[in-house]
């Protein structure tokens, strides 16, 4: 059972609280010692004993807890959860009707009010993704909830409990249901995806990238040659093969990457032979290409916010400006650089600043094109900016 633990507010922070703030930080609180254990519900009082907010306490990565409610009468029970869960839903109405699209997210944390959950749907399966033992304790009851609403074909469950949001590996990450074939094949914008829900952490596709694949897509792949590091799956580059580009070239680190990449340009009709894939570090095949006085007309730069491999460490915080002088001198002019980060630990204007030193140390010019954030299935809260960390920059080199 989730017993209730009543906690008392540094008196600075009261007012971000009652503003909505939804993320509970140990520095905010006076007595925090006093709760123990994941799944207790705490109850958030200021010096003079007056209610403020009401969440849950499961530490992860970014903090010790969730504010769910800011009403103190709303129990955190079944009838709690399906309210959330519905309109989350409903929000994502546009979603559950685009046959074009069958992967997006259904329910995004915070965003969603609930923070530390995370759904997402996968061609009539749903994945959830619990970020601590804390909120994975409200199983049964979020459980329940999903299911009194939605037609599913099949449940699947991520771990990431850890401190760090490391994965954690089940045996089996399926729930219940039906399993999902392997791979199994969804849509987005008509495209397909191969994934795999029951495959360690990751599935094959990042959804928070469907406005940029897009874009990619329909309005710059068409005759250009493409470089697309950190390639993972070839996401992007399976998008810029089906606008029409010159040709691809996909760069990867990992092993599998390699044949992850070729089954997604197969299950969208394309020949794998006729694109390249190469299973190297990004930043040797930047030494080679430079060599080789290799260029393309559009790059595409979407490094893990924090990365070692056997002779580079990367890090998006300091490395970013590096990253891009590597891709300005392979960019033909007039060509695109796709500049991605996840880092949650600086924003859009300190990004657009590494773009700009970058360029200025180069002594060359560039427009910016476009930006990205989140799309709109990746709900952020209002109160909580800090939820939208995707920043996403067309750059075109003059
Ligand atoms: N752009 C991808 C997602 C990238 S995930 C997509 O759209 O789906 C980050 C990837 O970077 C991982 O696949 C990892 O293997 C790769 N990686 C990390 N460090 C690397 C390095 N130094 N060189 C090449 N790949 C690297």
């Amino acid at each position: 059972m989730h017993k209730t633990i009543p906690l008392t507010l540094e008196p600075a922070f009261v007012k971000n609280y009652r503003n909505g703030y939804p993320l509970i930080s140990k520095e905010a609180l006076i007595d925090w010692q006093k709760v123990t254990e994941e799944g207790s519900i705490v109850t958030l009082f200021d010096t003079h004993k007056k209610f403020i907010a009401k969440g849950y306490y499961g530490r992860q990565n970014k903090g010790y807890g969730w504010v769910l409610t800011q009403n103190r009468e709303e129990a955190i029970d079944l009838a709690f959860f399906k309210k959330r869960l519905a309109a989350a839903f409903a929000y994502r109405k546009s979603f559950f009707e685009d046959a074009e699209t069958t992967a997006f997210r259904v329910f995004n944390g915070e965003g969603d009010g609930i923070g530390g959950l995370t759904i997402d749907y996968f061609g009539g399966y749903y994945l959830l993704t619990w970020y601590s033992i804390g909120i994975y304790t409200f199983k049964e009851e979020i459980l329940k909830a999903l299911k009194s609403q939605v037609d599913y074909k099949g449940l699947y469950q991520k771990k990431r409990f850890d401190a760090k949001g490391q994965y954690l590996d089940d045996t089996d990450d399926f729930i219940e249901g039906e399993r999902a074939p392997e791979p199994l094949i969804v849509k987005e914008d008509g495209a397909n995806f191969a994934v795999y829900l029951d495959d360690g952490a990751m599935v094959g596709v990042f959804l928070d990238q469907k406005e940029v694949r897009k874009t990619i897509r329909d309005k710059y792949a068409k005759g250009r040659t493409v470089l697309n590091t950190f390639s993972y799956t070839g996401a992007f580059s399976i998008f810029a093969a089906l606008g029409g580009a010159k040709k691809t070239t996909s760069v990867d680190l990992a092993n599998r990457s390699r044949a992850k990449t070729e089954e997604q340009f197969r299950v969208n009709d394309i020949d794998p032979a006729t694109q390249e894939i190469i299973v190297e570090d990004v930043f040797n095949y930047f030494k080679y290409a430079v060599r080789k006085k290799l260029t393309f007309d559009m790059v595409v730069l979407d490094p893990p916010s924090f990365a070692r491999s056997k002779k580079h460490t990367f890090s998006a915080t300091k490395d970013y400006t590096k990253l891009l002088k590597e891709a300005i001198q392979i960019t033909s002019k007039g060509g695109i650089i796709v500049a991605s980060t996840n880092a949650a630990n600086f924003d859009m204007k300190r990004f657009k600043s590494f773009i700009d030193k970058a360029f200025k140390e180069l002594k060359g010019k560039y427009s910016i094109e476009e930006t990205f954030s989140l799309p709109k299935d990746f709900r952020v809260s209002e109160r909580f900016k800090e939820g939208n960390y995707l920043k996403v920059v067309f750059i075109r080199k003059s």
